[in-house]
């Protein structure tokens, strides 16, 4: 019956939080609780030890007498209680999550022993004609300083607020004043409670916020990376030829440009070679485009393994025509490049039974030097290597220097 009540009571004031986030917005709120569970432990030790001075220095030869001798006990106790909750916080403290019910559970004893301590020494007032003040205050701060759960909080003040008007009669004899602390001294309990459940729905409304917050960071930042992987992905599709993973076109088109003004600053050479496959649609066409696609991928080896100095850029130009930029490489040396390419090509010896010049793949190739000025610009640079090229084409497997 107990059991039903306490059921039907818990389910009318839960406040609804998701079961996913209920543990972690539980260790969030056990933090703050542990916090100021310290400070409020801090506080009482200073302010009961500046009372428990006053007492010794203003009733110093009445310390034993009545009430004295019992607010004296008071005190030294509150100061003890306080300094063991300040260890038991600071313990659990350091692991929230491990220590979770340990810590409701120290969250409840913490505020009961404040609560019927501040009714003790409540009534040791009403006893000498003072009022209920210090109760009324440690009420209002039980409600507002940590966060309870409202079932809970219910449970703590029903624990002290129950003695404490049983033992109202014992201190004051006054019909007419009793009824008036029954009254005002409930009323507390009962606002401070509603304060303290308004403050939990408030606190969970805010960590829900939060969390959907963070999801949504997170998700942003998950799409996010996915975007700058994808955007990297479609930059080096952009940058770099599928099928030999040279440079492309768009590449060559770029660089040539740059090392073009680049070597006009510097008064330095800047070399091309412009390269194309002798028969290479007999080649396509007898050996298939598979053997054809193997054989450009071996040529784009061969040129990344002939110019491999840190300037010299090799690209794919177009179908079976491959360039090579050569920064600050005159003539001469272009030229002896461009024979070493040729060689190396020849040396893949891959059989090219259907080319009229050799029995296997062969290779043509322009070659232009020239040092970049106005006279020129660079469209014309490239076009003078390609008319390289085509002479060179006349005969095949040759290398021509304009
Ligand atoms: P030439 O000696 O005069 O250069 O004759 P060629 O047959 O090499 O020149 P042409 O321009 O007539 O043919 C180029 C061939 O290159 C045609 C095409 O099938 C082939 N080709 C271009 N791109 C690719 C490719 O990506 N893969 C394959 N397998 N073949 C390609
Ligand atoms: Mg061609
Ligand atoms: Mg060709």
């Amino acid at each position: 019956m107990l059991y039903k009540a306490v059921s039907i009571l818990k389910n009318l004031l839960a406040i609804p939080v998701s079961k996913e986030h209920e543990n972690e917005f539980d260790i969030e709120i056990n933090k703050i609780n542990i916090v100021r569970g310290k400070i409020t432990a801090k506080l009482f030790i200073i302010v009961e030890l500046l009372q428990l001075f006053t007492l010794f220095a203003v009733k110093k030869g009445e310390l034993l007498e009545e009430p004295n001798i019992y607010y004296g006990a008071m005190y030294l106790f509150l100061i003890s209680a306080m300094m063991v909750f300040y260890k038991i916080f600071n313990t659990f403290g350091r692991d929230v999550g491990r220590y979770l019910n340990s810590i409701n559970i120290a969250g409840i004893f913490f505020a009961d022993i404040i609560l019927i301590w501040c009714g003790g020494i409540s009534l040791l007032d009403l006893q000498s004609g003072g009022l209920f003040i210090v109760y009324a205050v440690a009420i209002l701060c039980v409600g507002v300083t940590p966060f309870y759960k409202p079932i809970t909080l219910m449970f703590i003040y029903t624990i002290s607020h129950i003695p404490f008007l049983i033992l109202i009669p014992y201190f004051q004899v006054s019909p007419k004043v009793i009824y008036s602390i029954y009254i005002n001294s409930t009323a507390f309990v009962i606002i401070a409670w509603a304060i303290s459940y308004m403050r939990y729905k408030q606190i969970i409304q805010d960590l829900s916020y939060k969390k959907i917050i963070e999801i949504q960071y997170n998700d942003l930042m998950d799409s996010n990376k996915k975007l700058e992987e994808a955007n990297k992905q479609l930059e080096q599709f952009n940058q770099i030829d599928y099928l030999t993973g040279i440079n492309n076109r768009y590449v060559f088109d770029k660089i040539i440009k740059m090392e073009w003004d680049r070597c006009k600053r510097n008064f330095t050479s800047l070399s091309l070679i412009m390269i194309d496959i002798d028969y290479f649609k007999a080649f396509n066409d007898h050996y298939g485009h598979q053997a054809g696609d193997e054989c450009l991928k071996q040529i784009a080896q061969v040129l990344k393994s002939s110019a491999g100095r840190a300037s010299d850029t090799i690209a794919r130009y177009g179908g079976e025509e491959f360039a090579v930029i050569l920064p600050y490489l005159r003539k001469e040396g272009a030229e002896k490049l461009a024979q070493k390419i040729k060689n190396n090509v020849e040396q893949l010896n891959i059989p090219h039974s259907y080319s009229s010049i050799s029995d296997h793949i062969t290779i043509s190739l322009g070659v232009y030097t020239v040092v970049p000025s106005n006279e020129l610009t660079e469209k014309e640079f490239i076009r003078i290597a390609d008319t390289a090229l085509y002479k060179a084409k006349e005969d095949r497997n040759k290398v021509v220097v304009a």
